[in-house]
């Protein structure tokens, strides 16, 4: 029986033939078939435009151009499981381009019989899987870090009870030592007091980081005296601080700068608390201010332990606390976070300089006008 068609009639193997060189040239996938000497006999377009070569580039040559040189040992065991009669299926591998750059492919290779049933040769299908691999290891990577957020949000709220819990168990401690010693009451409501305005920051904390997760931290500036927000902030810490002297230079003129006082005033404190609490053999915290053209640069120097270089910069990190410092400093890994919301919400530069066992610098700019 044949298939008539406008050129004659066909018969029907002439016609699975045409039909099939038609399925191969316009497939997306790299076919490609060779005998068991791994000659190259035939090259559809897809196989060029995924290696590069043309078909007379590579018809004769044999298949060992398209393997990366730590991967020459693959077509060995290819050919061995085609002679054997077997399939490869869904193969994940790499091959090497005309212009030597490396693909990650999907291989699938059969056998070729003659029509006395013999193995003569292979067939095989590449499909470029570049795009799914580089997924797969950017989700591996969201993974691994997703993970690690999680452990360190884990550590966080343990901390947080931890943290919340001290401040309360020293309050109803004084509550119970003022029914017995009532004439001790001034004292112990000055300690009292002073737990309660403990709780109160971190609970201010804790508010300014849930607003800054959800973008909505927020600045209301004014135009403020510089050193007004910095001797404010010297103020407070230093009355909660007697035992490290806080000096402060400055050779500047005062001059308005356009900030949110308030904001401004927690960012100095952050750091000040910062610096007397990783100073606890110290006795002075120095803070300098000065006009650099067209940035007003403040910085706030300790003489504490200091940063160990490979975390310095992962200070700035939510929830993150230099290992050595963890057992022995409260805290909960916020504060710089929030200094680094801050003074960029203000268009201006946070870092530091830092030597393990000499002590830290952080410095911080905002723009003159
Ligand atoms: P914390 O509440 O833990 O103090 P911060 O965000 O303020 O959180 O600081 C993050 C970490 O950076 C701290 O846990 C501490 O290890 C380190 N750090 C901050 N300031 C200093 C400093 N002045 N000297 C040494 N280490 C510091």
């Amino acid at each position: 029986m044949g298939i008539e068609s406008t050129s004659g009639v066909f018969n029907d193997i002439e016609w699975k033939q045409a039909m099939l060189a038609s399925i191969v040239e316009s497939s997306e996938d790299a076919i490609i078939s060779k005998t068991l000497e791994s000659i190259i006999t035939s090259w559809n377009q897809s196989a060029e435009r995924l290696f590069g070569y043309t078909e007379e580039e590579v018809l004769g040559k044999h298949i060992s151009i398209l393997l990366p040189a730590d991967r020459l040992n693959e077509e060995e065991v290819i050919i061995k499981s085609i002679i054997a009669g077997d399939r490869i299926d869904h193969f994940q591998t790499v091959r090497r381009k005309k212009d030597g750059s490396l693909v990650d492919i999907s291989l699938t290779v059969s056998p070729v019989r003659n029509n006395a049933g013999e193995i003569i040769g292979a067939s095989k299908i590449a499909r470029d899987i570049s795009i799914q691999v580089a997924m797969e290891a950017r989700l591996t990577q969201a993974n691994i870090e997703l993970q690690k957020s999680n452990l360190y949000k884990d550590e966080f709220i343990g901390l947080l009870g931890h943290e919340l819990r001290t401040p309360l168990t020293s309050v109803k401690a004084c509550i119970q030592l003022m029914r017995e010693w009532p004439e001790r009451i001034g004292e112990l409501t000055n300690k009292a007091d002073k737990q309660v305005n403990r709780m109160t920051n971190l609970l201010v904390e804790l508010v300014d980081f849930a607003k800054s997760q959800a973008g909505r931290l927020e600045i209301n500036t004014v135009p403020t005296s510089a050193t007004e927000f910095i001797n404010n902030a010297i103020e407070t810490v230093q009355q909660s601080h007697p035992e490290h002297a806080i000096r402060y230079e400055s050779e500047h003129q005062d001059l308005l700068l356009n900030v949110d006082a308030l904001r401004m005033e927690q960012v100095v404190i952050n750091l000040l608390t910062n610096a007397i609490k990783y100073s606890p053999g110290a006795t002075e915290v120095i803070v300098r201010s000065a006009r650099e053209g067209e940035v007003f640069h403040v910085s706030v120097q300790d003489f504490g332990m200091g940063i160990p270089q490979a975390e310095v910069e992962n200070i700035w990190n939510r929830f993150y606390r230099v290992k050595g410092h963890r057992a022995n400093f409260k805290g909960l890994g916020l504060g710089l976070h929030l200094c680094r919301q801050l003074i960029s919400l203000h268009k201006g530069r946070i870092w530091v300089e830092s030597t393990e066992g000499t002590g830290s610098v952080f410095h911080f700019t905002l723009p003159i006008n």
